[in-house]
């Protein structure tokens, strides 16, 4: 897709009521990094949003509040107790691709091969949208559909708040790739809730072999209740095979990606009990 003309407004309120003029002529711009797989004969303006003080990560109890303009780079150099997104944002595309695309960009405009919706998803995130005053959304609402029309009235989304992992909580994901930069043939995230030895909550998601990223939820309901054991996460992810219509990438066949699907689940589940137990020694 194609820019005519940059627009840089000095504050939130100014970008949201350029855009809010512009209407369809008007375009978010972030890192530009998605201009590439945009298929658009009209040229549209741009409204750099790059320089309205969202690149931040601000640390709290319970959620980091992450701007919206935050680079995918900067994600995945901070470290702090409870943090985990940089597992995800080391494995997306080039080190050049991460220090322009923001989180914002990738969440909204939900490309098939986007890995921050699942991992959003799996963690129930937060988002925050100005649109004139703030509204804030949960995951499964704002992952309900495409978020791109979300902001077609000129709103744009100004932070994501991020759940704190509690020493009770484990998280994991997986991205298998064919090659190392390449797109993820399957994208799994989960995050586990443990009480008295047993799992008390599950939220685990997938992407990339399906259109739109989708929480497993008969993956979710099989481990409920359990003990954290290998055959617990066997059988809970052999429900992942028949929750989603899995397509086969990059000459794969769709019956091979179910089973990576399968194994995939199998291997963010551990990865989130050894998550929790490294930090409280379960
Ligand atoms: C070669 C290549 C490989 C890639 N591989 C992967 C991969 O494997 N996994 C992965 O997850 N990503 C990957 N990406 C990145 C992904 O495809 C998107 O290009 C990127 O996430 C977009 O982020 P951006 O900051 O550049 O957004 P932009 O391109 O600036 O914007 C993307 C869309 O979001 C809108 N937007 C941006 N910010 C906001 C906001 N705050 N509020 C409202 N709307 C907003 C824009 O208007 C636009 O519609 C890859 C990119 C490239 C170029």
């Amino acid at each position: 897709m194609k820019l005519s003309e940059f627009i840089h407004p000095a504050s939130l309120d100014e970008a949201c009521a350029a855009l809010r003029d512009l209407g369809p002529r008007g375009f978010a711009l972030a890192g530009g990094t998605a201009l590439n797989f945009m298929q658009s004969h009209t040229p549209k303006v741009a409204v750099d949003i790059t320089r309205l003080g969202l690149s931040y990560v601000n640390p709290g109890p319970d959620y980091f509040t992450v701007g919206a303009t935050t680079s995918l780079a900067d994600l995945q150099r901070y470290r702090a107790k409870g943090w985990a997104m940089h597992e995800i944002c080391r494995r997306i595309s080039t080190h050049q691709i991460r220090n322009v695309s923001t989180i914002g960009g990738n969440i909204c405009r939900v490309f098939p091969w986007a890995d921050m919706p699942v991992v959003l998803l799996a963690m129930n995130a937060r988002m925050i949208i100005h649109d004139g005053q703030d509204l804030e959304l949960g995951a499964d609402e704002f992952f309900s559909k495409q978020p791109v029309g979300r902001f077609a009235a000129g709103g744009l989304l100004t932070a994501v708040k991020v759940p704190v992992l509690k020493d009770h909580q484990g998280f994991g994901s997986v991205k298998a790739t064919r090659t190392d930069a390449a797109f993820s043939l399957v994208t799994i995230a989960a995050v586990l809730e443990f009480e008295a030895g047993h799992i008390k909550g599950a939220r685990v998601s997938a992407g990339s072999a399906i259109p739109f990223p989708k929480r497993l939820q008969a993956v979710e309901a099989a481990l409920l209740g359990r003990e954290p054991t290998t055959v617990a996460f066997k059988e809970a992810a052999a429900k992942a095979v028949k929750e989603a219509k899995w397509t086969g990438k990059e000459g794969m066949s769709a019956a091979y990606t179910a089973e990576l699907v399968e194994v995939s689940v199998l291997d963010a589940l551990e990865r989130a009990a050894t998550f929790a137990r490294g930090r409280d020694g379960r």
